[in-house]
């Protein structure tokens, strides 16, 4: 029929087929470059099955060389012969694999039989060296040189084309990405994790519709996805299935949990201006960082006071230097009572924010926002010297001191200089160092044990009184403690109230203060509303309490009168 080595010899990729679309014939050439993607034998298979078994992309664009219309069909027919270039771009993961053809068609009768004769010349080499400046940037700001997907620049464009488009829009903008990737690339290389991220691709791009929704790698590990729902039901869907497909594509990687953070925006319809990619974007980077921030939830859907939030912080971060120079913060004193004598033995400094608009702030509303911007160490060492100067002051107008503690934020742990800057300004005031208590919260006493058990150290070793904040109310263990220079800890409330079972509580309570006795260490009970806890706390054995039941926090000069008063 056809001359066999002399259609091998030819350049391109060649391939005979019946009109039942049936491959009757390939050369070498063509051969080898489909065994890059299967090991299957072209020769009786028809276009469909070919496109079954190759890798999606590329059978996309597979299918558009061999796609045998009606047309060609009758013209085969004829005794004419065809020609058609197709050019095609066949983009297969990276850059590296994207190859050009041209394609050239030629139908044919020989002996009476029509066929259908392709032939592709790889022509990668000299398109590429002949695209322009403004193609080549073209391409490099419309593709994402890892996964071979759209840009993030593109997305942008071709999301506002769709949601433009749309008569009905029902479409959410999501972003993801993996928690704690740096880990992932760390463990399993940076190869492992380029591959996690082609995955991630993959599984979207299998999962979303390629006419009405679009998504793209924004950064690293970072994607963004313009997604179209007729229920709102319809999204949960969507998340199940990427999630699905994504661990089906990397399970033979199975030994490491990969867990996809995702944060939600609604684009409604009734606000055109919400229709705007761009401000969309803002919208769902805020649900994306607050599902990010909370170890517990995934997913969080934005909603509107995300951004009240948001104003309110960066509101806080704009007058905070100026309320400091401006003495704006305030060091209030709550008495803690000593259980045995129930008279004053001690006085937490809390701080009080007065703006200068007479507005008072409370801590739990800005300490966050600060221990975020890393502004609470200039607090604390403000609240530090405030402690300091009342000390000073009583001793000066012969009120006899008590113990002031001072709150200090975790923040501290990673400056070298923490314990010379404490003692710096506690001895500028030439005051007994006992005087002053520090209080770590116990949450500050994980990350690096190491560390707090130097710091800790040096501080008790420097003559203060070091306490345990929050105890309890964490994963504080009692075990923790034996390697602490622990003087104090201030058990927290949550140990006594809303407890359901009231004798399990006790016990628990009770096993707390007794151990803390065995290691010589002070037990405050903080927040004790009630009479019946104070009873409580006595009968255990607890030293102090701090609360309502016998003081709110106060200015300093209500608490003078309290320690003047000599029946307190
Ligand atoms: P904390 O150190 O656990 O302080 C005790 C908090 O419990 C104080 O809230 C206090 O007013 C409140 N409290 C006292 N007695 C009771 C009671 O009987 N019932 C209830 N429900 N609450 C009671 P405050 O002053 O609003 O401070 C909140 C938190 O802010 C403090 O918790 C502390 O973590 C932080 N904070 C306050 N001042 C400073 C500071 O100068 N530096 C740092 N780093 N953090 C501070
Ligand atoms: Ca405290
Ligand atoms: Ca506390």
């Amino acid at each position: 029929m056809i001359e066999q080595s002399l259609l091998n010899s030819f350049p391109g990729l060649l391939s005979v087929r019946n009109l039942e679309h049936q491959i009757i014939y390939v050369n070498d050439n063509f051969r080898n470059w489909i065994h890059r993607y299967t090991d299957v034998d072209p020769i009786g298979k028809t276009n469909l099955e070919l496109i079954s078994i190759l890798p999606p992309n590329v059978a996309s664009t597979f299918s558009q060389c061999h796609d045998l219309s009606l047309d060609w069909q009758k013209n085969c027919t004829s005794t004419e012969n065809l020609k058609k270039i197709i050019r095609f771009e066949n983009q297969i993961g990276s850059d590296e694999d994207v190859q050009f053809f041209d394609v050239l068609k030629y139908g044919m009768t020989i002996e009476g039989q029509p066929y259908i004769i392709t032939v592709g010349y790889d022509i990668t080499d000299i398109y590429l060296e002949n695209l322009s400046h403004v193609d080549r940037l073209q391409r490099i700001v419309s593709v994402d040189e890892l996964t071979g997907e759209r840009s993030f620049f593109k997305f942008k464009e071709d999301a506002q084309i769709l949601l433009n488009n749309a008569t009905n829009p029902h479409y959410s903008l999501v972003k993801l990405d993996i928690e704690n990737f740096k880990l992932v690339n760390k463990t399993f290389g940076l190869n492992f994790g380029d591959k996690i991220l082609k995955n991630i691709a993959l599984a979207l791009k299998s999962t979303l519709s390629a006419e009405y929704e679009v998504f793209s790698r924004i950064s690293v590990d970072e994607f963004v996805i313009l997604h179209r729902y007729d229920h709102p039901d319809d999204f949960e869907k969507f998340r199940a299935s990427f999630i699905a497909a994504f661990h089906a594509l990397v399970q033979q990687n199975n030994d490491y949990n990969i867990n996809f953070k995702i944060g939600q925006y609604v684009l409604s319809n009734e606000n055109n201006a919400m229709l705007n990619i761009t401000e969309a974007y803002e919208l769902v980077n805020f649900a994306h960082r607050q599902a990010k921030q909370n170890a517990d939830i995934n997913l969080v859907v934005y909603d509107e006071t995300f951004m009240l939030e948001a104003l309110r912080q960066k509101r806080i971060e704009s007058m905070m230097t100026k309320a400091l120079s401006n003495h704006e913060f305030l060091v209030f004193l709550q008495p803690k009572y000593s259980l045995t004598t129930e008279k004053i033995s001690g006085a937490e400094a809390l701080v009080r924010w007065k703006t200068h608009d007479t507005k008072q702030i409370f801590p739990n509303d800005f300490i966050p926002v600060l221990e975020r911007n890393g502004f609470i160490t200039k607090l604390d060492m403000y609240m530090l010297e405030g402690a300091c100067k009342v000390i000073t002051r009583w001793v000066e107008q012969g009120i006899k001191p008590v113990t002031i503690s001072v709150n200090f934020s975790r923040q501290h742990l990673n400056n070298k200089n923490f314990v010379s800057e404490v003692c710096a300004i506690v001895d500028r005031f030439k005051i007994d160092r006992k005087l002053i208590e520090i209080e770590l919260t116990e949450t500050a006493m994980f990350d690096n044990m190491d560390l707090l058990e130097d710091i800790l150290a040096s501080l008790h070793d420097a003559g203060f009184t070091m306490s345990m904040d929050d105890f309890g109310s964490g994963y504080s263990s009692l075990g923790l403690l034996k390697n602490l220079a622990v003087d104090v800890i201030k058990i927290d409330r949550s140990f006594f109230v809303n407890q359901k079972n009231e004798a399990r509580s006790k016990a628990v309570l009770g096993s707390v203060i007794n151990m803390a006795q065995q290691l010589g260490i002070y037990t405050v009970a903080e927040g004790v509303e009630e009479r019946i806890h104070v009873d409580l706390l006595r009968e255990l054995g607890c030293d102090m309490v701090q609360g309502y039941y016998f003081s709110k926090p106060m200015p300093e000069h209500e608490f003078d009168a309290l320690l003047l008063d000599k029946s307190r």
